[in-house]
């Protein structure tokens, strides 16, 4: 994405302001993420310290809009979070193994940062992620619980929960989610 390469060889040696939007397209474009919609303001300062080495400091402020775990209905999280990167021109591989520091090829003169803003900013997105005790939308939790028990005639019905996917690629989805997913778009 064009938008989001970040000239490293043509910066002057200062401190540089930039300003991305991130939308729910954003999260979306590269592969299918729960990021329904999105609205996520990054401010980047690039200090070029050498010729070779910039700092990076990246701040994220905004909100994500995701399928809540328990009831599916939209789930608003504030995203507020920062991160920082010593980026340095080195031989000529690519080498982020090291915490805090990314060694690119000297030949490089641009940095894609598209990756590093979209893993800031989905690293946020807590493991559990529900509303809050009762704030589940009712009508969907109704049904869901009928669905439950035409289905699933052993659970206790007292949580849904969601399973997990052997996939990594995650299309695999297990089909008892998948019927939800379909209950709750026909709502
Ligand atoms: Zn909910």
């Amino acid at each position: 994405m064009a938008g989001f390469k970040l000239r490293l060889r043509s910066l002057p040696f200062d401190t540089q302001a930039f300003n991305y939007h991130l939308d729910g397209d954003f999260f979306n474009q590269v592969e299918k993420t729960e990021v329904r919609s999105s609205s996520v303001d990054v401010t980047l300062q690039v200090t070029r310290k050498t010729e070779n080495t910039y700092v990076l400091q990246m701040d994220c402020k905004g909100w994500l809009n995701i399928p809540c775990d328990r009831c599916l209905d939209d789930l608003r999280l504030v995203v507020d979070t920062d991160y920082q990167l010593t980026v340095r021109h080195e031989g000529d591989e690519w080498d982020d193994s090291r915490d805090g520091v990314l060694l690119v090829p000297e030949a490089w003169t641009e940095l894609d940062l598209t990756e590093m803003m979209r893993d800031t900013v989905l690293l946020t997105i807590p493991i559990v992620h529900c509303h809050a005790d009762g704030e589940c939308d009712p009508e969907m939790m109704a049904r869901l619980g009928e669905h439950w028990a035409d289905t699933e005639p052993a659970a206790d019905g007292a949580s849904v929960e969601a399973p997990l996917t052997d996939d990594k690629s995650g299309d695999a989805i297990d089909p008892r989610w998948e019927a939800l997913r379909k209950l709750k778009d026909n709502n």
